[in-house]
């Protein structure tokens, strides 16, 4: 945390009354963190941090409550969470011009965020999980049935911190689990306030939420009364995760990075698709673990793609998120727009060429504008790693199924897309790509009803969906003799 500390003048901050909840009460951090805006990189906020005896008590306050939360039934429960999302919606502007100051997406944006987390909540709770008869004879009756864990610890990154917390927090919820939240450093403030709403809707102890740097999360996965740790962030943070949890046993779902592909084939009209490709490639500025960050595009129609991709880079006016024409944001902190800058660096020379932007504006914010690349070498960092930013290589094939095995020869498998008029071609290429989700004419599409998670690296388990839902439960057989 020590690096992120920056000069500051108490009286200039805007707001350092956040308090974590603990227990059913707003409780002040033995520790503080500085909130950056990542549009001026000033810090305008200070969070309340939580130290090791808080995390104890947070922990001691979820297993209590969770005695009482595991008798409640899925009704109750889902009552109690569709008042949470109602109140939610209710302070929704006020939230979200809070999430665009700390994580730097535009307006509009933030407002989407917490609407689609809102709406996913509410989704969720629609999902029956029915006890499964397995076998009833005459000598037998086996059933399946799903029981709450116990106490979930809910670990999330700044990319987009309202939807990534509610997602594991409603499931972990409804299904009948307790929980301790705790967001990414760069980005504790909204989810504190998810955390104040909670409060006056759950009974005490069932949702608690902790800010805290790195060494919190570390805590959580090594705490033997938490049961079940729900990550989303880097895969490298994620095996730590997987080999700490590994001493408990504790349930593990993790949704790492990708490094997502979208095959463009050359039947399409490039004009026709180029916004929709452009923006599942550069909004938030290209820090979405589902974004496009490899363009494979046909030989025939190559050329008019990167024109088409050139021209929506040109119009995308990049700037702080409050200004209402911005349409991307800044890269939301030091650390990540350092890691890009030198992906650009190398980029530069390697010798590839760069068709728009590549120049980093002087200035205090952390603005990179939306920079295509072509002629890259598919061994650079560029191609290979998660840039998690505003650049994107565009890599030409002329044969498809040297395009499959150039999309899938990567570590990451989180989803990828591909792009035709011929539907039944798309399905079969989609088929063929080791992902999660593999789209057809779209990217970035998600749902309530639709499982979401990664292949290979990319993570271990689903959110959302009754497949989701059951990776917070564990499955109980009941198996009666009858004679
Ligand atoms: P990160 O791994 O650095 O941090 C994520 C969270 O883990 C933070 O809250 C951090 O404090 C905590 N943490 C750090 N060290 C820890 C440890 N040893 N044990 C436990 N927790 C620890 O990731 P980030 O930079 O915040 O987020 C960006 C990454 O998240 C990208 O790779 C992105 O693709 C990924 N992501 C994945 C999904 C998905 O659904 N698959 C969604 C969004 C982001």
């Amino acid at each position: 945390m020590a690096e992120r500390a920056q000069h500051v003048d108490a009286g200039t901050l805007e707001s350092s009354d956040f308090r974590l909840v603990i227990g059913g009460e707003r409780v002040r951090g033995d520790e503080q963190l500085d909130v950056i805006d990542p549009a001026t990189g000033k810090v305008f906020a200070r969070a309340p941090a939580a130290s090791h005896a808080q995390l104890d008590e947070a922990v001691r306050a979820a297993r209590t409550a969770f005695e009482m939360w595991r008798a409640t039934t899925y009704a109750e429960r889902a009552e109690l969470v569709r008042a949470f999302t109602k109140k939610l919606r209710e302070r929704q502007n006020e939230l979200a011009e809070l999430l665009t100051r700390e994580q730097g997406k535009p307006l509009s944006q933030s407002i989407a965020e917490i609407d689609r987390g809102a709406a996913q909540s509410d989704g969720m709770i629609t999902i029956e999980i029915p006890v499964e008869v397995l076998i009833d004879d005459a000598d037998r009756r086996i059933e399946l049935k799903y029981r709450p864990l116990g106490v979930v610890g809910i670990i999330t990154p700044w990319n987009a911190p309202v939807n990534l917390a509610l997602g594991p927090l409603v499931s972990a919820l409804y299904t009948g689990n307790t929980v301790v939240l705790k967001p990414s450093p760069y980005t504790p403030l909204t989810t504190l306030e998810l955390g104040e709403i909670a409060r006056e809707i759950f009974p005490a102890g069932v949702v608690n939420v902790l800010a805290g740097g790195d060494d919190l999360g570390k805590w959580m996965t090594e705490h033997p009364g938490i049961d079940k740790i729900s990550f989303t962030g880097s895969v490298e943070t994620g095996k730590k995760v997987a080999a700490a949890a590994a001493a408990t046993l504790k349930r593990v779902t993790l949704e790492l990075g990708g490094n997502d592909p979208a095959i463009i084939l050359d039947d399409v009209d490039p004009k026709a698709i180029a916004k929709k490709v452009f923006f599942a490639s550069f909004v938030n500025s290209g820090q979405v673990c589902m974004a496009i960050k490899r363009i494979y595009a046909h030989e025939k129609i190559y050329d008019a793609l990167c024109e088409a991709l050139v021209e929506e880079a040109r119009k995308a006016k990049v700037g702080n998120g409050l200004d209402p024409d911005t349409q991307l944001g800044p890269i939301q902190n030091k650390m990540q727009y350092d890691k890009v800058r030198s992906i650009l660096e190398d980029t530069k020379k390697s010798g590839a060429r760069i068709l728009c932007g590549g120049e980093v504006p002087e200035g205090d914010g952390y603005f990179i504008p939306p920079t295509l690349v072509t002629d890259i070498d598919e061994k650079s960092r560029l191609v290979q790693e998660e840039q998690f930013g505003p650049i994107v290589p565009i890599l030409k094939f002329s044969d498809v199924e040297d395009a499959i095995r150039r999309a899938n020869d990567t570590r990451y498998g989180l989803s990828g897309s591909v792009w035709t008029n011929d539907l039944e071609r798309g399905k079969a290429i989609a088929e063929r790509l080791e992902v999660g989700t593999a789209w057809v004419n779209q990217h970035r599409a998600t749902s309530a009803f639709v499982p979401f998670g990664g292949a290979k690296e990319s993570g271990l388990g689903r959110q959302y969906s009754i497949v989701g839902l059951k990776g917070y439960m564990e499955p109980e057989v009941i198996s009666i003799a009858k004679k």
